[in-house]
Protein backbone atom coordinates (compact mmCIF):
# COMPACT_ATOMS: atom_id res chain seq x y z
CA UNK A 1 0.00 0.00 0.00
CA UNK A 2 1.60 3.21 -1.04
CA UNK A 3 0.11 6.47 -0.24
CA UNK A 4 1.09 10.22 -0.80
CA UNK A 5 3.25 12.22 1.44
CA UNK A 6 2.15 15.45 3.11
CA UNK A 7 3.85 18.58 2.20
CA UNK A 8 3.32 20.69 5.71
CA UNK A 9 2.88 24.46 4.93
CA UNK A 10 1.37 25.47 7.56
CA UNK A 11 4.19 27.39 9.37
CA UNK A 12 3.84 28.07 12.68
CA UNK A 13 6.60 29.62 14.54
CA UNK A 14 7.62 27.67 17.98
CA UNK A 15 10.51 30.03 18.91
CA UNK A 16 7.58 32.57 17.44
CA UNK A 17 8.14 35.53 14.38
CA UNK A 18 9.29 38.84 16.71
CA UNK A 19 6.82 40.89 16.28
CA UNK A 20 8.89 43.89 17.85
CA UNK A 21 11.37 43.06 14.99
CA UNK A 22 11.72 45.74 12.62
CA UNK A 23 13.44 44.80 9.21
CA UNK A 24 14.84 47.51 6.89
CA UNK A 25 13.14 47.49 3.75
CA UNK A 26 9.98 45.96 4.82
CA UNK A 27 7.29 46.05 7.13
CA UNK A 28 7.13 45.18 10.97
CA UNK A 29 3.94 43.95 10.17
CA UNK A 30 5.90 41.13 7.73
CA UNK A 31 6.60 38.36 10.06
CA UNK A 32 8.35 36.45 6.88
CA UNK A 33 11.72 36.81 6.23
CA UNK A 34 11.78 34.46 3.20
CA UNK A 35 9.17 33.23 0.87
CA UNK A 36 9.29 31.38 -2.95
CA UNK A 37 6.35 31.16 -5.39
CA UNK A 38 6.53 28.06 -7.60
CA UNK A 39 10.48 29.19 -7.62
CA UNK A 40 12.12 26.50 -10.10
CA UNK A 41 15.15 26.34 -11.84
CA UNK A 42 16.38 24.38 -14.65
CA UNK A 43 19.62 23.54 -15.82
CA UNK A 44 19.75 22.18 -19.37
CA UNK A 45 17.60 19.17 -18.59
CA UNK A 46 17.85 18.83 -15.45
CA UNK A 47 15.70 20.35 -12.75
CA UNK A 48 17.51 21.50 -9.62
CA UNK A 49 14.19 23.36 -8.16
CA UNK A 50 10.65 22.50 -8.79
CA UNK A 51 7.77 24.35 -7.98
CA UNK A 52 9.33 25.50 -4.97
CA UNK A 53 6.55 26.86 -2.10
CA UNK A 54 8.57 27.78 0.90
CA UNK A 55 7.82 30.14 3.76
CA UNK A 56 10.61 31.05 6.35
CA UNK A 57 8.71 32.42 9.68
CA UNK A 58 11.00 36.26 10.74
CA UNK A 59 12.53 35.04 13.79
CA UNK A 60 12.93 31.10 12.82
CA UNK A 61 16.34 29.31 12.37
CA UNK A 62 14.85 27.55 9.24
CA UNK A 63 17.17 23.95 8.19
CA UNK A 64 16.65 22.91 4.60
CA UNK A 65 17.92 19.42 4.19
CA UNK A 66 18.30 17.08 1.69
CA UNK A 67 20.50 14.69 -0.08
CA UNK A 68 23.28 15.88 -2.68
CA UNK A 69 21.87 17.18 -5.62
CA UNK A 70 18.78 17.65 -3.98
CA UNK A 71 18.86 21.68 -5.05
CA UNK A 72 19.52 23.24 -1.66
CA UNK A 73 22.58 25.46 -3.24
CA UNK A 74 20.52 25.90 -6.31
CA UNK A 75 17.98 27.51 -3.90
CA UNK A 76 20.13 29.69 -2.05
CA UNK A 77 21.80 31.65 -5.05
CA UNK A 78 18.21 31.87 -6.61
CA UNK A 79 17.35 33.69 -3.10
CA UNK A 80 20.68 35.73 -2.99
CA UNK A 81 20.31 36.44 -6.78
CA UNK A 82 23.25 34.69 -7.56
CA UNK A 83 21.70 33.25 -10.66
CA UNK A 84 18.17 33.54 -11.59
CA UNK A 85 15.60 31.14 -11.79
CA UNK A 86 13.97 29.80 -14.70
CA UNK A 87 10.08 29.68 -13.16
CA UNK A 88 8.30 31.42 -10.43
CA UNK A 89 9.53 33.96 -7.88
CA UNK A 90 10.64 34.61 -4.36
CA UNK A 91 11.28 37.56 -1.56
CA UNK A 92 13.60 38.17 0.57
CA UNK A 93 13.31 40.65 3.79
CA UNK A 94 9.97 41.77 1.47
CA UNK A 95 12.17 42.35 -1.46
CA UNK A 96 11.75 40.49 -4.69
CA UNK A 97 15.04 38.42 -5.62
CA UNK A 98 14.73 39.07 -9.50
CA UNK A 99 14.37 43.26 -8.95
CA UNK A 100 15.83 44.03 -5.98
CA UNK A 101 19.01 41.09 -5.27
CA UNK A 102 21.41 43.91 -4.89
CA UNK A 103 19.64 45.38 -1.75
CA UNK A 104 19.03 41.82 -0.57
CA UNK A 105 22.97 41.00 -0.58
CA UNK A 106 23.96 44.42 1.09
CA UNK A 107 20.95 43.27 4.02
CA UNK A 108 22.06 39.38 4.36
CA UNK A 109 24.47 38.21 5.80
CA UNK A 110 25.70 35.13 4.14
CA UNK A 111 27.89 32.01 3.39
CA UNK A 112 28.50 29.66 0.54
CA UNK A 113 29.35 26.56 0.35
CA UNK A 114 32.68 27.66 -1.60
CA UNK A 115 33.32 31.04 -0.39
CA UNK A 116 35.29 33.39 -2.40
CA UNK A 117 38.37 35.49 -0.78
CA UNK A 118 41.38 37.07 -1.14
CA UNK A 119 44.31 34.66 -0.55
CA UNK A 120 46.81 37.57 -0.01
CA UNK A 121 45.06 39.37 2.55
CA UNK A 122 45.52 38.47 5.86
CA UNK A 123 42.68 37.84 8.28
CA UNK A 124 43.09 41.37 10.01
CA UNK A 125 43.17 42.83 6.74
CA UNK A 126 40.31 41.18 5.46
CA UNK A 127 38.32 42.58 8.19
CA UNK A 128 39.09 45.78 8.09
CA UNK A 129 38.61 45.98 4.41
CA UNK A 130 35.09 44.14 5.08
CA UNK A 131 34.24 46.80 7.85
CA UNK A 132 34.46 49.68 5.68
CA UNK A 133 31.67 48.47 3.38
CA UNK A 134 29.18 48.03 5.64
CA UNK A 135 27.53 51.18 7.80
CA UNK A 136 26.47 48.52 10.68
CA UNK A 137 29.65 46.48 10.82
CA UNK A 138 29.81 45.07 14.35
CA UNK A 139 33.57 45.31 15.44
CA UNK A 140 32.85 43.93 19.47
CA UNK A 141 31.21 41.11 17.98
CA UNK A 142 34.08 40.30 15.27
CA UNK A 143 36.65 40.71 18.41
CA UNK A 144 34.49 38.17 20.16
CA UNK A 145 33.82 35.64 17.40
CA UNK A 146 37.34 36.03 16.58
CA UNK A 147 38.65 35.43 20.26
CA UNK A 148 36.29 32.33 20.75
CA UNK A 149 37.34 31.08 17.24
CA UNK A 150 41.28 31.17 17.79
CA UNK A 151 41.84 32.85 14.14
CA UNK A 152 45.09 34.31 13.69
CA UNK A 153 44.53 37.78 12.54
CA UNK A 154 47.98 38.20 10.84
CA UNK A 155 47.63 34.75 8.60
CA UNK A 156 47.01 35.28 5.16
CA UNK A 157 43.94 34.32 4.36
CA UNK A 158 45.85 31.54 1.60
CA UNK A 159 47.17 30.09 4.31
CA UNK A 160 44.07 29.20 6.70
CA UNK A 161 43.17 25.47 6.81
CA UNK A 162 39.37 24.46 5.36
CA UNK A 163 38.04 25.00 8.98
CA UNK A 164 39.45 27.95 9.48
CA UNK A 165 38.42 29.63 6.09
CA UNK A 166 34.81 28.92 6.96
CA UNK A 167 35.29 30.35 10.63
CA UNK A 168 36.48 33.58 8.51
CA UNK A 169 33.31 33.34 5.98
CA UNK A 170 30.93 33.26 9.40
CA UNK A 171 32.46 35.98 11.07
CA UNK A 172 32.33 37.80 7.87
CA UNK A 173 28.72 37.32 7.66
CA UNK A 174 27.73 38.18 11.29
CA UNK A 175 30.01 41.48 11.41
CA UNK A 176 27.61 43.84 9.13
CA UNK A 177 24.72 43.04 11.92
CA UNK A 178 22.26 41.10 9.13
CA UNK A 179 18.75 40.77 10.31
CA UNK A 180 19.06 37.48 8.18
CA UNK A 181 21.40 34.87 7.77
CA UNK A 182 21.70 32.47 4.90
CA UNK A 183 24.21 29.44 5.27
CA UNK A 184 24.90 26.93 2.86
CA UNK A 185 26.38 24.10 5.07
CA UNK A 186 27.67 26.40 7.65
CA UNK A 187 29.78 23.57 9.76
CA UNK A 188 31.33 21.61 6.70
CA UNK A 189 34.58 21.68 7.25
CA UNK A 190 34.63 22.67 11.32
CA UNK A 191 36.07 19.96 13.45
CA UNK A 192 33.31 18.53 15.90
CA UNK A 193 34.11 21.18 18.57
CA UNK A 194 34.17 24.05 16.80
CA UNK A 195 30.88 22.83 14.94
CA UNK A 196 29.22 22.48 18.19
CA UNK A 197 30.69 25.45 19.37
CA UNK A 198 29.68 27.17 16.15
CA UNK A 199 25.93 25.85 17.27
CA UNK A 200 25.09 26.49 20.26
CA UNK A 201 27.17 29.70 20.28
CA UNK A 202 27.01 31.63 17.12
CA UNK A 203 23.57 29.99 16.20
CA UNK A 204 21.93 30.46 19.87
CA UNK A 205 23.08 33.78 20.35
CA UNK A 206 21.58 34.73 16.89
CA UNK A 207 18.39 33.25 18.06
CA UNK A 208 18.49 35.37 21.23
CA UNK A 209 18.45 38.52 19.35
CA UNK A 210 15.04 37.69 17.08
CA UNK A 211 17.31 37.29 13.73
CA UNK A 212 16.11 34.60 11.21
CA UNK A 213 18.73 32.16 10.16
CA UNK A 214 18.24 30.23 7.05
CA UNK A 215 20.84 27.09 6.71
CA UNK A 216 21.14 24.02 4.86
CA UNK A 217 22.78 21.19 6.03
CA UNK A 218 22.95 17.16 5.84
CA UNK A 219 23.80 17.09 9.47
CA UNK A 220 20.16 16.14 10.86
CA UNK A 221 21.02 15.81 14.67
CA UNK A 222 22.60 19.13 14.32
CA UNK A 223 19.75 20.35 12.45
CA UNK A 224 17.17 18.95 14.78
CA UNK A 225 19.22 20.69 18.01
CA UNK A 226 19.01 24.29 16.85
CA UNK A 227 16.15 24.85 14.12
CA UNK A 228 12.71 25.34 14.82
CA UNK A 229 11.77 24.77 11.38
CA UNK A 230 13.02 22.45 8.47
CA UNK A 231 12.22 21.79 4.90
CA UNK A 232 13.14 18.41 3.34
CA UNK A 233 13.42 18.68 -0.10
CA UNK A 234 14.33 15.94 -2.95
CA UNK A 235 15.36 16.17 -5.93
CA UNK A 236 14.23 19.55 -6.30
CA UNK A 237 11.00 19.30 -4.92
CA UNK A 238 9.72 20.00 -1.56
CA UNK A 239 8.63 17.24 0.04
CA UNK A 240 8.13 18.17 3.82
CA UNK A 241 7.79 22.14 5.79
CA UNK A 242 6.58 23.50 8.72
CA UNK A 243 7.78 24.13 12.54
CA UNK A 244 9.87 21.18 13.78
CA UNK A 245 7.21 20.13 16.65
CA UNK A 246 4.44 20.22 14.31
CA UNK A 247 5.92 17.65 12.10
CA UNK A 248 6.91 16.01 14.80
CA UNK A 249 3.53 15.55 16.31
CA UNK A 250 2.63 14.89 13.11
CA UNK A 251 4.97 12.54 11.82
CA UNK A 252 4.23 8.92 13.68
CA UNK A 253 4.83 5.19 13.40
CA UNK A 254 2.53 2.40 14.54
CA UNK A 255 3.52 -1.24 15.33
CA UNK A 256 0.78 -3.28 15.23
CA UNK A 257 0.00 -7.16 15.71
CA UNK A 258 -3.55 -7.45 14.78
CA UNK A 259 -6.20 -10.53 14.73
CA UNK A 260 -6.70 -10.91 10.74
CA UNK A 261 -5.72 -8.67 7.89
CA UNK A 262 -5.71 -5.46 8.64
CA UNK A 263 -9.01 -3.74 7.21
CA UNK A 264 -8.68 -1.89 3.69
CA UNK A 265 -10.66 1.04 4.63
CA UNK A 266 -7.42 2.07 6.83
CA UNK A 267 -5.19 1.52 4.53
CA UNK A 268 -6.95 3.82 1.89
CA UNK A 269 -7.13 6.64 5.36
CA UNK A 270 -5.51 10.05 3.58
CA UNK A 271 -2.85 10.21 6.68
CA UNK A 272 -1.46 6.13 6.36
CA UNK A 273 1.33 6.71 4.40
CA UNK A 274 3.14 3.25 4.35
CA UNK A 275 1.65 -0.01 5.70
CA UNK A 276 4.89 -2.19 5.95
CA UNK A 277 5.00 -5.85 6.63
CA UNK A 278 6.66 -6.39 10.12
CA UNK A 279 6.85 -10.11 11.38
CA UNK A 280 3.09 -10.70 12.52
CA UNK A 281 2.12 -8.13 12.45
CA UNK A 282 2.33 -4.21 11.05
CA UNK A 283 4.47 -1.45 10.30
CA UNK A 284 2.48 2.05 9.49
CA UNK A 285 3.42 5.51 8.92
CA UNK A 286 1.24 8.00 9.78
CA UNK A 287 1.07 11.73 8.66
CA UNK A 288 -1.06 14.34 9.87
CA UNK A 289 -3.95 13.83 11.78
CA UNK A 290 -1.94 10.78 13.46
CA UNK A 291 -4.57 10.19 16.35
CA UNK A 292 -7.71 9.38 14.22
CA UNK A 293 -5.49 6.85 12.55
CA UNK A 294 -4.16 5.47 16.34
CA UNK A 295 -8.22 5.37 17.55
CA UNK A 296 -9.36 3.62 14.66
CA UNK A 297 -6.31 0.53 15.37
CA UNK A 298 -6.92 1.18 18.78
CA UNK A 299 -10.40 -0.44 17.96
CA UNK A 300 -9.52 -3.39 16.08
CA UNK A 301 -8.45 -6.71 17.57
CA UNK A 302 -4.93 -6.79 18.49
CA UNK A 303 -2.62 -8.25 20.70
CA UNK A 304 0.11 -5.62 20.18
CA UNK A 305 -0.24 -1.84 19.75
CA UNK A 306 2.91 0.38 19.89
CA UNK A 307 2.72 4.56 19.18
CA UNK A 308 6.54 5.21 18.11
CA UNK A 309 7.69 8.79 18.19
CA UNK A 310 10.08 9.40 15.07
CA UNK A 311 13.37 11.81 15.48
CA UNK A 312 14.45 15.02 12.69
CA UNK A 313 16.51 11.74 11.14
CA UNK A 314 14.09 9.05 11.29
CA UNK A 315 11.66 11.34 9.61
CA UNK A 316 14.30 12.07 7.17
CA UNK A 317 15.08 8.46 5.93
CA UNK A 318 11.22 7.59 5.90
CA UNK A 319 10.43 10.09 3.53
CA UNK A 320 13.81 10.36 0.90
CA UNK A 321 15.18 6.62 1.65
CA UNK A 322 11.60 5.54 1.01
CA UNK A 323 10.92 4.08 -2.24
CA UNK A 324 9.68 6.30 -5.36
CA UNK A 325 6.83 5.47 -5.54
CA UNK A 326 6.31 6.26 -2.01
CA UNK A 327 7.29 10.16 -2.81
CA UNK A 328 3.99 11.84 -4.86
CA UNK A 329 3.93 15.15 -2.88
CA UNK A 330 0.52 16.85 -2.42
CA UNK A 331 -0.50 19.68 -1.00
CA UNK A 332 -1.28 20.24 2.90
CA UNK A 333 -4.29 20.33 4.60
P1 LIG B 1 24.81 19.02 -2.11
O1 LIG B 1 24.16 18.64 -0.82
O2 LIG B 1 25.51 17.87 -2.74
O3 LIG B 1 25.63 20.26 -2.04
P2 LIG B 1 22.52 20.44 -3.24
O4 LIG B 1 21.25 19.99 -2.58
O5 LIG B 1 23.09 21.72 -2.80
O6 LIG B 1 23.60 19.27 -3.16
P3 LIG B 1 22.51 21.59 -5.90
O7 LIG B 1 23.95 21.97 -5.89
O8 LIG B 1 21.51 22.67 -5.76
O9 LIG B 1 22.22 20.45 -4.82
O10 LIG B 1 22.24 20.80 -7.26
C1 LIG B 1 20.93 20.42 -7.66
C2 LIG B 1 21.01 19.79 -9.05
O11 LIG B 1 21.34 20.79 -9.99
C3 LIG B 1 22.05 18.70 -9.18
O12 LIG B 1 21.54 17.71 -10.04
C4 LIG B 1 23.22 19.41 -9.84
O13 LIG B 1 23.98 18.54 -10.60
C5 LIG B 1 22.50 20.43 -10.70
N1 LIG B 1 23.31 21.64 -10.90
C6 LIG B 1 23.65 22.52 -9.95
N2 LIG B 1 24.36 23.54 -10.47
C7 LIG B 1 24.51 23.26 -11.79
C8 LIG B 1 25.14 23.93 -12.89
N3 LIG B 1 25.77 25.09 -12.73
N4 LIG B 1 25.05 23.36 -14.11
C9 LIG B 1 24.39 22.20 -14.29
N5 LIG B 1 23.76 21.53 -13.30
C10 LIG B 1 23.82 22.05 -12.06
Amino acid sequence: MMAQVRVNRDINSRAGAHPDRVFQGHSPAQDIAIETRNLGRMFGDVQAVVDLNLSVPAGSIFGLIGPNGAGKTTTIKMLLGLIQPTAGGASVLGRDILTDSLWIRSRVGYVMETQAMYGYLTVGETLSFCRRLYPRWNDELVRGYCKSFGLPLERKVGKLSKGMKTQLALILALGPDPDLLILDEPTSGLDPVRRHEFLTTVIGEIAGTGKTVFLSSHQLSEVERVCDHIGIINRGTLILSGSLDQIKAQEKKVRIITQGALPEEIMRMPQVRKVEPEGAGYLISISGAVDAVIDRLRALPHSFLETIDMNLEEIFMDYVGAPDSCKTPREGE
